[in-house]
């Protein structure tokens, strides 16, 4: 097991992973966290409002 040094964060809120759950994603082939709460505004935007 091997603990990164890198604190995770959500990319959008900044938030760490203590208070929420963070998810792993990939952005233009970075690897990412992302908190639940910012994840359903980010799922809608990659939709294109296209309704
Ligand atoms: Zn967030």
């Amino acid at each position: 097991m091997e603990e990164s040094a890198e604190t995770k964060q959500c990319f959008v809120c900044q938030s760490s992973g203590e208070d929420r759950v963070l998810l792993a994603c990939e952005q233009k082939g970075e690897a990412k966290w992302v908190c639940v709460r910012c994840l359903p505004p980010l799922i809608h935007e990659m939709d294109g409002g296209r309704h």
